[in-house]
């Protein structure tokens, strides 16, 4: 059976956690494709938090970088879409945990430039200057935190008092980078992120479901159709630990493309001319206006330029089908991937906005042969049962289980001085997880496990726990062994480690006492410096990333030279070392845009160099073949 990601779902902050903090609200935030916001439990009910001066509690996720250097978020940053869309930045969820390569494909969804540094990296939006001469770099990262910012002073204003811990939720199929992505953008916002939470795990306490302790599991569809993305999941829960069966979707299919539909129709109906951009998008908006209306009322009208516009829900219904029929499709084949019938699902979901679509609400209920729960604002329900999430880690919901927790993420030390955090904070105990790691030296044969406590990205900053070498690891090139490194924490507190070489079956064991020797206020301390050097951590992580892609690189290409001398030029062997040079000299510094810099001339000069290489070898497979 296909696994995807536990949330571990319920469970209280340990008191040391909350001490330096008591009392102060955690919140729960849905940092959307389109939307965000931002709820909190007030009175035991969750709610969502609207701006002070409008009554929308949906953040629209757009960020302006204005030509004065301010930057606006939200609605204001709405009317620069179209007037400036190079410096306007919608859709950065797409763009989290991504390098260039995975999204190349979609770059002309884009108003804005994606920049391609390097296909392995993660890419950067390049937003022109004030006198338009040159760009500045945003990460992903750095622009979410401005959506969190946003909604961070939301709250804080609501309240009148600061908030520093939130719950953050993301697609159940976001991978380990991307969920990485979203907590450092919670860091830069200011904002300790105790947990991040899957969306259709949130979505499901909305509603309520999994919050007590039933004595038998419950198997639940979320069926998330937004603006412009569908995703449906399958999760079972049991105990208070929601699993991740099966997740599909489409990340191109959504109420946009009912808004299309209707244009279509529109324009065939009416033998519309839509020759100016304008046009296009005031027909589109019409089109939004009538879909809306028509999830409650049977016919819509409107004049468009002298022309009445006309249509009907029969209409639109049958517009919808083909659509809403894929996301069907969709839904059978997370069944099938969680080997589940129909008939398993004790609980459907409705969650995004186009769920107010009659059409939807009536295929979704035909095809699960189940009422579908839809009670609550569809906009709204992740964040609300984000918040609901908060308020059980603030302890406040006193007859929800409780379970153990890890206080402070256990990980290893990776190259260049990295925390790798295995088991994260807040994990329920007990717990096992493995992860595979390999050599980064040619013939390496022993491997050093340092294991590390604390949420800081260097390990140097995070409390070391102890070390062993795994050692007698067959000579093979770097990159071929596969070690599995597995941490089983019990409910004690104590930390076992094997680290494990798969080829040669060699492997070792250690057993360490996770919190030993640590006091809550240190504890406390360690998670407050986490916060308070989120902006260097991220930084300091990013160059240590640059430092240990130039290092790989730089070992292939001294490769690359020995294997290919018997055609390449001189010329093209000095300038190689040329390059080899500047790039390691940069390594040795500081400057992580240098770094990369030095790495991109280096790649583009060899990349030409490593096709050739790449003809020849084929060319000579062929001649070895004909012979
Ligand atoms: P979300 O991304 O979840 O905020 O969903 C936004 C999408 O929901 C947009 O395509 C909206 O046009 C659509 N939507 C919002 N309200 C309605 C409604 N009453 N009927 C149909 N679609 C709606």
């Amino acid at each position: 059976m296909a696994k995807y990601s536990i949330d571990l779902q319920v469970g209280k902050v340990k008191e040391s956690e909350a001490s330096s903090t008591i009392g102060e609200t955690i919140v729960g935030i849905d940092l959307g494709t389109t939307n965000s916001l931002v709820a909190i439990v007030k009175d035991g009910i969750a709610q969502a938090v609207a701006g002070p001066d409008n009554k929308n509690v949906l953040v629209p996720s757009l960020i302006h970088f204005a030509e004065d250097g301010s930057v606006l978020v939200g609605d204001e940053a709405r009317p620069f879409l179209t007037t400036h869309p190079e410096r306007t930045i919608y859709s950065v969820k797409r763009l989290l945990g991504k390098s260039y390569g995975d999204l190349s494909t979609f770059e002309d969804r884009f108003g804005y430039r994606i920049i391609d540094e390097n296909e392995d990296r993660l890419v950067k939006i390049a937003v022109p200057t004030a006198d338009g001469k040159d760009d500045r770099y945003y990460s992903p990262v750095e622009l979410s935190a401005q959506i969190l910012k946003t909604l961070k002073a939301r709250i804080e204003q609501e309240l009148g008092t600061p908030v520093s811990r939130a719950v953050i939720t993301v697609p159940a199929y976001f991978n380990d980078s991307q969920r990485q992505a979203t907590r450092d953008a919670g860091k830069l916002a200011g904002l300790d992120v105790l947990r991040i939470v899957n969306e259709p795990t949130a979505s499901s306490l909305a509603y309520g479901i999994g919050l007590k302790d039933e004595d038998e599991g419950q198997t639940i569809a979320v069926y998330d159709l937004g603006g412009g993305t569908f995703d449906v999941s399958i999760l079972r829960i049991e105990q208070g630990i929601f699993e991740v069966m099966a997740t599909n979707g489409d990340t191109f299919l959504g109420g946009d493309d009912f808004d299309q539909a209707i244009v279509d129709y529109l324009t065939e109906t009416y033998s519309l001319n839509l020759a100016s951009p304008g046009l296009r998008g005031s027909i589109r908006l019409l089109a939004e206006r009538a879909k809306k209306a028509l999830s409650t009322q049977n016919s819509y009208s409107e004049d468009f330029h002298g022309t009445s516009l006309t249509i009907d829900r029969i209409t639109v219904d049958s517009l919808f089908e083909p659509l809403i029929a894929r996301t069907l499709a969709s839904c059978g084949s997370a069944l099938k991937d969680a080997e589940l019938e129909k008939a398993d699902i004790d609980h459907v979901i409705m969650v995004g906005g186009s769920t107010r679509v009659p059409a939807v609400q009536r295929a979704v209920t035909e095809f699960f042969g189940k009422a579908v729960n839809n009670t609550l604002d569809p906009d709204q329900v992740v964040a609300l049962g984000a918040a609901i999430q908060a308020d059980v880690l603030a302890g406040n919901q006193k007859d929800v289980l409780l379970l153990d927790i890890t206080p402070l993420s256990l990980g290893i030390e990776t190259v260049g001085g990295l925390m790798d955090p295995i088991i994260a904070r807040n994990s329920k105990v007990p717990t096992r997880v493995g992860r595979k790691y390999t050599t980064s030296v040619d013939g390496q044969k022993n491997l050093k496990v340092a294991v590390y406590q604390g949420e800081r990205d260097l390990v140097a900053d995070n409390r070391k726990l102890g070390e062993f070498v795994l050692s007698d690891i067959p000579p093979m090139a770097a990159g071929i062994p596969q070690i599995e490194i597995q941490f089983y924490l019990d409910a004690d507190g104590i930390l076992r480690v094997k680290a494990m070489e798969h080829r040669s079956g060699q492997s070792q064991t250690v057993t360490i006492k996770s919190q030993y020797g640590i006091t809550e206020e240190e504890m406390a301390e360690m998670l407050i410096d986490s916060i308070t050097n989120a902006e260097t951590d991220v930084a300091q992580r990013a160059l240590v990333e640059a430092r240990n892609e130039a290092t790989n690189v730089l070992l292939s290409a001294r490769k690359f030279l020995k294997q290919n001398e018997s055609w390449l030029t001189e010329e093209q062997v000095a300038a190689i070392t040329g390059y080899n040079d500047r790039l390691e000299a940069a390594v040795k510094g500081d400057d992580k845009d240098a770094i990369n810099g030095r790495l991109q001339e280096l790649n583009d000069y060899t990349t030409p160099l490593a096709h050739e290489a790449l003809d020849r070898n084929v060319a000579a497979a062929i001649r070895d073949e004909q012979v």
